[in-house]
């Protein structure tokens, strides 16, 4: 893409009112644009980190049986009923208005009444399950705090699935599956090292659920860390039950400030008993179904991600998620047309580039946009870098940059980054 067509434009300064770095940083960079405490659109740049995210995620969940879906905003007060969870003293998040003849509505800030409610209609027997669905939804909460950019939205955006299964035992090798498939994604987005599955308050049917916790200074959560035995409770279960269940004492552990970067539950039978979400089993007797629940907190993990990777100068993403894998740079109108032809070999053998080939801007101007938006590669042609040989291509790290023939580069970024 070209970076002269771009109607987002990079600032020097971030909006006096925005405290938190992820934020900040992604303002800064044109990323995203702010609307109101909690509220941001993704403009095209950052639009293509979230959907790099979300392929990630989609590619994981389909490897484990995932159908994808989406749900609707608008959610019906009767489906909310059946668990008393419409009150808004039992959810205190929710969005609410009315259509035009008055009949009451609600913005989604969950699915999994909605989901089961349409589930219900299709399955009858046993020989259907496992069902496991997903889906990537903007959810809608009236959140009372929102001072962390996007790491916590009032409008943001979720993975979240489903499962439903026959028996405990098939629940329970489906739950194994998701916990196998988000340590990948957390991987592959490039914090799987600072991330722990951690024991939380599990809820009616269970003891724990897990939690996927990232160790991050900007998170809101703490958590009880034992970091030889990868053990990590979650402050609000850090009791000496717990501790003794899972063979840790407590002087063993050290307390980290961490986000929430995903969650899983285990709802046995209890929401279908609700709901009365159940089927036929092979005995022809009516069976509930055992149900499990998945999220993916996706735009919080962008902003995870940028308070993680940046410096002083600006953000620094991780490969897999990177808007684009080179940043090319033209300095100087006598080598546009050298310029503009890497340009054309890079994109036609596949390589994601964004070419700064803004006219009139000096040379310093757009290696400090290079460093703020963060792409893995900088690749520079100047008369400078003709004269020796080629390219100056340089990590987005990296104090020194190297050359690079000319003919060689597509070889060399697809090898190295
Ligand atoms: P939290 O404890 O952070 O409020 P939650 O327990 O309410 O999250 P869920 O409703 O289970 O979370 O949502 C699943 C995932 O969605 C969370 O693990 C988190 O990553 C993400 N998430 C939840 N609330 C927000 C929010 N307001 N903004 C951005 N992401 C969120
Ligand atoms: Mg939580």
């Amino acid at each position: 893409m070209r970076q002269s067509q771009l109607f987002t434009k990079t600032r020097k300064e971030a909006p006096s009112d925005e405290v938190s770095k992820n934020a900040q940083l992604l303002i800064r960079g044109g990323y995203i644009y702010k609307v109101m405490a909690g509220v941001y659109v993704y403009t095209p740049l950052g639009l293509r980190v979230l959907e790099n995210i979300k392929r990630i995620v989609r590619e994981e969940m389909n490897a484990i049986g995932g159908q994808e879906l989406i749900m609707t905003a608008l959610q019906k007060k009767s489906t909310w009923e059946v668990t008393g969870r419409w009150d808004d003293s039992a959810v205190d998040i929710w969005f609410k208005t009315a259509l035009k003849d008055g009949t009451e509505v609600g913005l989604g800030w969950s699915h999994e009444e909605a989901i089961i409610e349409m589930l219900k209609t299709y399955l009858v027997s046993y020989k259907e399950l496992p069902i496991n669905v997903y889906q990537f939804q903007t959810k809608l909460r009236n959140e009372l705090r929102a001072k962390s950019g996007i790491m916590r939205g009032r409008e943001f955006v979720m993975k979240d699935m489903y499962s439903c299964s026959l028996d405990q035992a098939q629940h329970e090798a489906f739950y194994e599956s998701t916990i196998g498939a988000y340590k990948k994604i957390y991987g592959r987005i490039g914090i799987g090292a600072d991330t722990y599955v951690t024991f939380a308050s599990g809820g009616a049917f269970t003891k724990f659920s897990h939690e996927f916790q990232t160790v991050c200074e900007a998170g809101e959560d703490f958590i009880y860390l034992h970091r030889e035995k990868k053990i990590a409770i979650n402050e609000e279960v850090l009791t000496d039950e717990t501790l003794k269940d899972l063979g840790v004492d407590r002087n063993e552990l050290e307390r980290v400030a961490t986000a929430e970067v995903g969650n899983i539950f285990n709802f046995g039978t209890q929401k279908s008993e609700d709901t009365d979400f159940a089927f036929t089993n092979e005995l022809g007797e009516k069976q509930y179904v055992h149900l499990g629940s998945y999220g993916v907190g996706i735009t919080r993990v962008m902003g995870v991600v940028v308070e993680k990777f940046s410096d002083d100068k600006g953000i620094v993403w991780p490969r897999e998620v990177a808007p684009f894998a080179v940043h090319l740079l033209v300095l100087g109108e006598e080598v546009r047309q050298d310029a503009d032809m890497v340009y054309e070999q890079l994109t036609s053998r596949g390589v994601e580039v964004l070419y700064d080939d803004r006219a009139g801007v000096m040379a310093g101007e757009k290696f400090a946009d290079a460093d703020l938006l963060g792409m893995p590669l900088r690749v520079v042609i100047s008369k400078r870098s003709l004269e020796h040989g080629g390219a100056e291509v340089k990590g987005r790290t990296e104090v020194e940059g190297r050359i690079i023939a000319i003919n060689e580069l597509v070889d060399y970024v697809q090898k190295d980054y």
